[in-house]
């Protein structure tokens, strides 16, 4: 086979396969129009290794190198639609970049996105596809997301993608009124994905179900 022959056939894998993709998510209750097209638009093959391309639109995590993976599609849309509930936002912080797939997610749907990743590899990577998208509202960090964004607080909402075992306090601190934290808190392997809205008096908590993420962990490298 040529490369050209191979290249179209995965293209027209890749649209079946992305079809797919979008009624699973449906089917397991992602009602939200713009995070379902965003989905079915940002070409998630190009965020990881060629070997693992033909698997890009399978609903499930994938391995991105450094021990770290590139999230689930279902999560990553349940956790967009949290966020956008009461519609559009401004500006977004998301605390692990790892390759920059929710980063380009939430690129299409919110004004400004800024991410935080520890990892200066990761970091790297993610500026490199999202330059590839000619995507320019991001802005990323190689830094802790244990300590937020002080400079560019507050966010009318925080994504963490990374599990910590307990709530960064921190990270409320940044959130404006009425703005939104999504987080899955717990031990490895099993976390609570919590949604955390802040109201003039007080922090109000949903459980929107089981999670598996990577530990959220401390420092930069
Ligand atoms: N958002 C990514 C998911 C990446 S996996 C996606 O769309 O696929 C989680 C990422 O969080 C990893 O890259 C990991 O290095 C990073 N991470 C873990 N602890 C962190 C911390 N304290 N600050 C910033 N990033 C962190």
């Amino acid at each position: 086979m040529t490369p050209r022959t191979h290249s179209q056939g995965f293209g027209m894998t890749s649209l079946r396969t992305r079809e797919r993709l979008l009624q699973r998510l449906y089917d397991q209750g992602i009602r939200d129009e713009k995070v379902l097209t965003q989905i079915a638009t940002v070409p998630r093959h190009k965020f990881m290794d060629e070997a693992l391309a033909s698997r890009a639109y399978e609903d499930t995590a994938l391995p991105i190198g450094h021990g770290q993976t590139i999230s689930q599609p279902y999560v990553v849309a349940k956790m967009t639609e949290a966020i956008l509930r009461d519609g559009p936002l401004e500006k977004v912080l998301e605390i692990g970049t790892g390759c920059g797939y929710q980063t380009a997610i939430l690129a299409g749907l919110v004004r400004q996105v800024y991410s935080i990743e520890r990892h200066l590899p990761l970091n790297t990577m993610a500026r490199r596809h999202i330059r590839n998208l000619r995507i320019h509202n991001t802005s990323l960090l190689h830094g802790d997301g244990w300590k937020g964004w002080p400079a560019r607080a507050p966010f009318d909402a925080i994504i963490v993608t990374a599990a910590p075992e307990t709530l960064p306090e921190v990270l409320l601190e940044q959130l404006e009124i009425g703005g939104r934290l999504v987080v899955p808190v717990g031990p490895s392997g099993r976390q609570d994905l919590l949604l955390i809205t802040r109201t003039e008096e007080e922090f109000v908590t949903e459980n929107l179900g089981a999670v598996s993420f990577v530990p959220m962990l401390h420092g930069k490298r």
